[in-house]
């Protein structure tokens, strides 16, 4: 292997959700990013096969993002969030409700995909209260969702090394549907498997230990994206809203990876034909550029709480960041959205849903390979891991990818692939022929 151009001091630097010690033997350092791919300091080209974080669906340095950014830096770089806005806030909320489901009207900004699922939370909770239904507080996430690192977050994930550290400080009262790969029963499916709807049963048992009186809401990633693309099977999620709905219990679909066209339609929600009572986004609103999330909010919930407000002046729901709708991301995601529409990119990201799943599919048989997933824009590979070494596999494969051209995502002893929607249908095959070929070499590694 090549030496970097040159040495970086990486003492100082805590990589999050990263192998600090491992990294610092193995270190990927980037310099640059242009259009789908990235250059590392080995002056490699890698194909970007995870659109950065799941957050670059344009690929990179767009230049009419940058424009945006510019131009609105000039006119105004800050605007306080609080009792006032910018006009373009105003019209980026009422821009991104035309895009969701219809009902969902109301958009509360913040500046992450975990803030965005705090967010979604309190309001569940605010909502219930204002409506005389206090003792609704308990939540209901699924085993496998990640759904960000605030403590509301993560005590509704269902991943189990982002709690252990914190059990005895996360919210109470949350309990856990199973999640839904098995994989005596759909390993290797294409798309939504068809066996495991009952599983949505589950909540119907949750419901009647506790009272439905008592639960908040149900938190769900229509498809769980961060530990591995698990798709849910036919049904689940209409039963899921079915059961919510006779209940009186939110349901609250967490879209920060699947919102903004990464399964072919603008929102998970369009594409599986159910209307959650909220949607939390981030990630793709600004092409991954520049921070920002949201919460998308059924317009009567919002009535509510403001409603309830009490006197004239007070305000109703004691909840913000500084940087809520803040002018530059909004700027970006204007520029995103008129990509969106001018490059008829949701599209082109459906276009390219088969390319991705003939390519994953085509490695079925590999030695090392248990399962291959795929959605929309987004697919999985489960390696069989190696006793007592969870993920050193998936590392390997990781590695053998850069050495070959790509970029994946590992997770465990997953790998994840979420190309950008402007990738070529011969890129999207070069990812998963590389993943093949490091796939083998991996298993050749003791
Ligand atoms: N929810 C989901 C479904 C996510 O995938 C992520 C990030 N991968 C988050 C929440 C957290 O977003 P952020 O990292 O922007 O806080």
């Amino acid at each position: 292997m090549s030496s970097p151009s040159k040495p970086v001091d990486m003492s100082a630097y805590w990589l999050p959700f990263t192998p600090n010690r491992y990294f610092h033997q193995n270190p990927k350092v980037m310099q640059s990013a242009k259009g789908a791919y990235y250059y590392d300091d080995h002056g490699r080209k890698l194909f970007d096969g995870l659109s950065g974080l799941w957050c670059s669906p344009l690929g990179h340095a767009d230049p009419r993002i940058g424009a945006a950014i510019s131009k609105q830096y000039e006119t105004m770089d800050y605007c306080p969030a609080f009792q006032m806005a910018s006009e373009a806030t105003f019209s980026l909320a009422s821009r991104i409700a035309k895009m969701a489901p219809k009902g969902l009207d109301k958009v509360f900004f913040t500046n992450s995909g975990s803030e965005a699922v705090d967010t979604a939370l309190k309001i569940a909770i605010g909502y219930h209260r204002v409506m005389g239904n206090a003792s609704r507080v308990r939540m209901i996430g699924r085993e496998r969702a990640y759904h960000g690192v605030g403590m509301g977050g993560i005590s509704v994930g269902g991943m189990v090394a982002n709690r252990k550290m914190f059990t005895s400080l996360m919210i109470p009262g949350v309990d856990h549907l199973p999640h839904t790969l098995n994989l005596s029963q759909m390993a290797f499916s294409k798309g939504q498997p068809i066996w495991g709807a009952h599983l949505a049963d589950e909540l119907e048992k949750i419901v009647a230990l506790h009272d439905a009186n008592t639960i908040a809401a149900v938190i769900l990633e229509p498809v769980q994206g961060s530990t591995g693309v698990i798709v849910p099977p036919e049904g689940y999620l209409q039963k899921i809203r079915e059961i919510c709905t006779k209940h009186g219990i939110l349901l609250i679909f967490d879209e920060v990876i699947t919102g903004f066209g990464r399964l072919g339609a603008n929102f998970g929600a369009d594409r599986f034909g159910v209307t959650p009572d909220m949607i939390t986004f981030a990630k793709g609103i600004t092409n991954g550029v520049i921070p920002m999330g949201g919460v998308l909010v059924r317009g009567d919930i919002y009535d509510s709480i403001i409603g309830n407000g009490g006197q004239e002046q007070a305000i109703e729901f004691f909840h913000g960041y500084t940087y809520s709708g803040h002018p530059i991301p909004t700027a970006a995601a204007h520029a995103v959205l008129d990509i969106f529409e001018s490059d008829d990119v949701v599209n082109r990201a459906k276009a390219l849903e088969p390319v991705l799943e003939n390519g994953l599919h085509a490695l079925k048989g590999k030695s090392g390979i248990l399962d291959i997933r795929n959605f929309g824009l987004s697919g999985a590979i489960d390696l069989e891991p190696v006793p007592g070494k969870l993920g050193l596999r998936a590392l390997k494969v990781l590695e053998a990818c850069i050495e070959r051209g790509a970029l994946v995502r590992v997770a465990g002893d997953c790998i994840a692939v979420g190309p950008p929607f402007i990738s070529k249908p011969e890129e999207v095959e070069f990812l998963c022929s590389v993943l093949g070929d490091a796939v083998d070499a991996a298993m050749k590694v003791k």
